[in-house]
């Protein structure tokens, strides 16, 4: 194809030309016009697929869809274009999505099929965010017969859960973020970043807002996050937990140190660890929130170089005279003749225990660090 005037070959052509022919097709055209003019396919990687950075899948019982959208979508040039998970080009389409680096797969629990992630994975896509909605279907007469759910459907979904942890697995050395959820109300994330950019020590956050589920935790939850940091060359040195529930904070509290450190080798090297609570805190107690603590000690038996533990309970509505019994709750496992600081923060006053227990320091407002 040649044009008249100064323009020899289709390749002369303006960039915004390229960009704005690209923008009235489909995905499936610009594969099937990439493989129809080769001159044109170098241009379409270069100057159409790059501003795509966000990709969406979604994988349920009336088959799958892949979303692709531009970092930001403020003109006619940046929206969404959708794909066929079945489409004959999905292969081409998705080898020329390099700059993707945040995915979001929905699906059901009982999808079958997972070509659409393997797929990703065999055209190199490296991600540094994926979001995982997985939700049990709303229709299905075999979970609401508990004979038939363990027998049929478990099977189908602990298959889901184990495609979804291989496919993280492949992904694992380049994810920073990750989140998945299992409801409208139950979420886990982990956000995983430098501390400074000199060094390599990283902090984790792990937001934990998930009802503590023994069998999703052994079959999904765990085996996801021991991937994500199992890739990972070290733990972090710092960690923060961010715990909301709805029922037992104890179980919460010790699942969300289980996602955060889920390599015991990595435990270690975690030197400073701050725990919080959503506002619910208020609610409970001195003594629920002190048993919680309690049973949250335990897990800190592998964590020797521990410096400074910070648990935040603004909020809570506790009597200050009752710090102090949250402080010997903590530090069951600590070893304070090494020099580890447990500091409690609280609406009015911060209490600090540091080696010479018990020392107190009264401010006017909370420390926050
Ligand atoms: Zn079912």
């Amino acid at each position: 194809m040649t044009t008249s005037g100064s323009m020899k070959t289709i390749t002369d052509l303006p960039p915004e030309i390229i960009d704005t022919i690209c923008h009235e097709l489909t995905l499936e055209d610009i594969a099937n016009m990439q493989a129809a003019a080769p001159l044109l396919d170098s241009m379409v990687k270069f100057i159409f697929f790059p501003k795509f950075t966000k990709m969406r899948v979604t994988m349920d019982e009336n088959g799958s869809m892949i979303t692709l959208s531009p970092r930001s979508t403020h003109s006619y040039l940046e929206h969404s274009f959708s794909v066929s998970g079945d489409s004959p080009m999905r292969r081409q389409i998705l080898e020329d999505c390099s700059s993707v680096e945040s995915l979001t797969i929905s699906c059901s629990d009982h999808n079958k099929d997972y070509h659409i992630l393997n797929a990703i994975n065999r055209a190199e896509i490296k991600l540094s965010k994926l979001v995982i909605n997985i939700h049990s279907p709303q229709k299905c007469d075999d979970c609401l017969e508990p004979s038939f759910r363990d027998t049929y459907c478990v099977k189908i979904m602990n298959r889901s859960h184990r495609k979804i942890t291989e496919f993280l697995r492949e992904q694992a050395s380049t994810v920073n973020t990750l989140k998945m959820s299992t409801s409208e109300e139950d979420s886990i994330s982990v956000k995983l970043r430098p501390l400074d950019s000199a060094s390599t020590s990283t902090e984790s956050h792990v937001h934990f807002a998930h009802t503590a589920d023994s069998a999703l935790n052994s079959s999904l939850i765990y085996p996801l996050f021991k991937a994500f940091n199992d890739a990972k060359p070290s733990g972090p040195s710092s960690v923060r937990l961010t715990v909301d529930w709805r029922i037992r904070l104890d179980l919460a509290l010790q699942s969300a140190f289980m996602v955060a450190l889920p390599v015991w080798g990595h435990r270690s090297r975690v030197t400073k660890m701050r725990i919080g609570f959503s506002s619910k805190v208020s609610s409970l107690s001195h003594d629920e929130i002190n048993a919680s603590l309690e049973a949250f000690s335990k897990q800190l038996e592998f964590t020797r170089n521990l410096k400074e533990l910070v648990c935040d309970v603004t909020n809570s509505k506790i009597d200050p005279c009752n710090l102090e019994s949250m402080i010997y709750a903590l530090s069951s496992q600590l070893d304070l003749e090494r020099g580890h600081r447990i500091r409690v923060v609280h609406d009015a006053p911060v209490i600090e225990d540091t080696r010479n227990w018990v020392k107190e320091e009264w401010a006017g407002w909370p420390k926050v660090y």
